[in-house]
């Protein structure tokens, strides 16, 4: 457990006393008590936490000014963990009364007795800003131990805080460092099942082979913590480096062109038992495969757009030499299909290499967020660790495109790209397409599957579906592929719809709650972007604010 300060109940406490008062900021409060009621400002609590311990975590920049300027000790160390008030202020996430704190010569450097400096304490705490200032702007060492032999990676592994993470890796953490007991961040990370944590350090150079001073792998640990998703995970990574990841990249894109006409080729020339023992095989084949040579989601992936490319193309030959020499009585639905096709597969490849919006690496955002933060603003922007800007709200950094994304909607695995507020509206028009051309596809394997001579009426289900299967599989397969795909994606459409016309991105709408934007003082839900349906879609088809640079949320507080 990460020690923190022990806090009292409020209820615990006396209502009227110094603590109280700085823990609410109440400056009028402590200036009776102070000096009208001769209270000593360096008086510690039950634990020795002074009054400036107090302010400095509750982030209450008017207390801590005043408390100095009657003399308070800047470096008080309460008893029990032998913590200053700037400890305090990152432990508290209060990144202005850090700032405020170092400013008026608070000590950078001092470690309390577990031997976290402030560093640690930002990193246990997942405050990326703060550990981002801590270690550019105040010069404090990614490699710190704390008596343990802890480094700040360990803490931020432990802790699962990625972004702490890979900001501490983009500024030379060594990922493979070890504590007093041979523990490497991954090890930490596996003991507590952090799946994602995991990955991400294996991605980035961490040993999944590492053993501690008892000879336990990460594995080793994960199992004996039972923790199923990261023991396989870290099972099937064990030949894993991040040089085989620009190889195994080139092998999935490959892999659907093989496969897919290989599955119809199978369908369309074994009888049914054969096909399904040899699919079987395959899909056992390929799980495997899936195990050993891909970390798994949020990692980048071309298979499944590999898999529409390839299933597409095998559509379109299927219904030149089998769909359309028959077709011909419906003369205008084939040129309406063949039309629609084109602009599909058009807009397909214009939207797998398109830029949903990346936000533009920008030396100096950082020092955006710095601006901002000592003009006093409240609402401070998300530092990108990766990308090293300033993250405007509605963006998400994605995995899988390793940039962050302007009103960023989801990573579509079809179109191994990211839709956002750049090519959200054409995608919006390709699932149009797709679904219509799922729709007239299935259209014409049915009539073709029809006409076929002897063919038994469909209610006679079992021997109409042994009738085409012996006569036609490949069509039947592709018609039952195409209704299903027309099906789910309708699904996609209707969700897709009912968020635009709300004004909530698919990443809003899964991590809404996470996102202080879609709260309002009262802790409820609240949509500030939601103008009603008219004015949601009419941001949707031209957004009325500029997503990629930082802005603030409309505040709905009084309108509402
Ligand atoms: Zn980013
Ligand atoms: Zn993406």
């Amino acid at each position: 457990m990460v020690p923190g300060p022990h806090m009292q109940q409020p209820a615990a406490l006396p209502s009227r006393d110094i603590w109280t008062a700085a823990r609410r900021g109440d400056v009028d409060l402590l200036r009776v008590l102070i000096e009208e009621e001769k209270n000593d400002i360096n008086q510690g609590d039950e634990d020795g936490s002074t009054p400036l311990h107090w302010a400095a975590y509750f982030d209450r920049l008017e207390a801590i000014t005043y408390l100095l300027q009657r003399g308070a000790n800047i470096d008080a160390l309460n008893e029990k963990e032998a913590q200053t008030p700037l400890h305090w202020a990152c432990i508290g996430k209060s990144l202005p009364s850090m700032l405020l704190l170092i400013k008026e010569g608070a000590d950078i450097t001092k470690s309390d007795k577990r031997g976290y400096d402030c560093l640690v304490h930002a990193c246990q705490y997942g405050n990326v800003l703060m550990a981002h200032n801590l270690i550019v702007k105040q010069g404090l060492s990614v490699a710190h131990r704390d008596t343990e032999g802890h480094t700040p990676l360990h803490w931020a592994a432990y802790q699962n805080h990625e972004s702490v993470a890979r900001l501490l890796i983009s500024l030379g953490a060594d990922v493979r460092s070890v504590d007093d007991e041979g523990l490497t961040p991954m090890h930490w990370a596996s003991l507590k099942g952090h799946f994602q944590m995991v990955q991400f350090l294996i991605l980035n150079g961490g040993d999944v082979h590492a053993v501690d001073s008892d000879g336990y792998t990460p594995l080793d640990l994960a199992k004996q913590k039972n923790m199923k998703n990261t023991v396989s995970l870290l099972k099937y990574s064990q030949g894993y480096t991040s040089q085989s990841e620009a190889r195994n990249w080139r092998t999935w894109f490959l892999m659907p062109w093989l496969l897919v006409p290989l599955l119809f080729f199978i369908i369309d020339t074994l009888p049914f038992l054969a096909t399904v023992a040899v699919l079987a095989a395959i899909f056992i084949f390929i799980r495997r495969l899936i195990s050993y040579m891909w970390l798994g989601k949020d990692t980048n992936n071309p298979f499944f757009m590999s898999v529409m490319a390839a299933a597409y193309a095998l559509s379109t030959w299927v219904y030149f030499i089998k769909i359309f020499p028959v077709t011909n009585e419906y003369g205008m639905l084939t040129m309406f299909f063949v039309g629609v096709n084109f602009m599909w597969a058009s807009l397909f490849l214009y939207l797998v290499r398109s830029d949903p919006g990346f936000l533009k690496l920008d030396e100096a955002g950082v020092e955006k967020i710095y601006n901002k933060l000592s003009l006093g603003a409240k609402k401070i922007p998300q530092l990108c660790p990766t990308c090293m800007i300033a993250r405007p709200i509605r963006s998400k950094h994605c995995r899988s495109c390793n940039r962050c994304v302007a009103r960023m909607d989801h990573h579509c695995a079809w179109l191994n790209n990211c839709v956002g507020v750049n090519n959200h509206q054409p995608f919006m028009v390709l699932l149009t397409l797709v679904i219509l051309l799922h729709w007239i596809f299935a259209f014409f394997c049915v009539q073709l599957l029809g006409s076929l001579d002897g063919a038994p009426s469909i209610w006679a289900v079992h021997s109409a579906i042994h009738f085409y299967y012996s006569q036609e599989a490949m069509l039947l397969m592709l018609m039952l592929f195409h209704l299903f795909n027309a099906l789910w994606e309708m699904y996609v459409f209707y969700q897709q719809w009912t968020l635009i016309f709300d004004n909530v991105t698919a990443n809003e709408y899964l991590n809404g709650t996470k996102y202080p934007y879609f709260r309002d003082r009262e802790n409820r839900f609240r949509n500030p972007f939601d103008k009603g349906w008219k004015g949601n879609l009419k941001d949707f088809l031209h957004p009325t604010l500029d997503y990629t640079d930082l802005f603030e949320a409309p505040d709905t507080h009084d309108s509402a």
